[in-house]
């Protein structure tokens, strides 16, 4: 198993949204991170995660500070609260809005498999 975030981006080529998880505490981890954050463990799993959640918030990227994503510009950023709790940016495809139920599906984005929630 690779070491994260590249298991996310390895995820994301196989189509599946992964995350580390903690046993101990049920709970899914998000940003990665060699701990987890409730009970200090650091003997984390991964899930696969149902790839289901709601926009909590989203904006349009006119000009972004990231080179390879330059020539994307426009696109929309948002945050994403997953089923199972962790809230994660990624891109929210046309027509999502605040509030709307979404679930992922991943795009060759700038070379790399990155979720799109629509
Ligand atoms: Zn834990």
């Amino acid at each position: 198993m690779s070491a994260w975030p590249q298991r996310f981006y390895d995820g994301a080529e196989a189509g599946e949204l992964v995350a580390p998880y903690c046993e101990a505490c049920d709970v899914v981890i998000w940003y990665p991170r060699s701990a987890c954050p409730r009970c200090l463990s650091t003997e984390l799993d991964e899930r696969k995660l149902a790839g289901r959640g709601r926009v909590v918030s989203w904006a349009v990227v006119h000009r972004s500070q990231v080179e390879e994503l330059q020539a994307e510009a426009p696109y929309r950023i948002g945050l994403v609260e997953l089923e199972e709790g962790p809230r994660l940016v990624a891109w929210i495809a046309e027509g999502a809005g605040t509030g709307d139920v979404v679930a992922v599906s991943f795009r060759d984005i700038a070379g790399r498999a990155l979720p799109v929630f629509a």
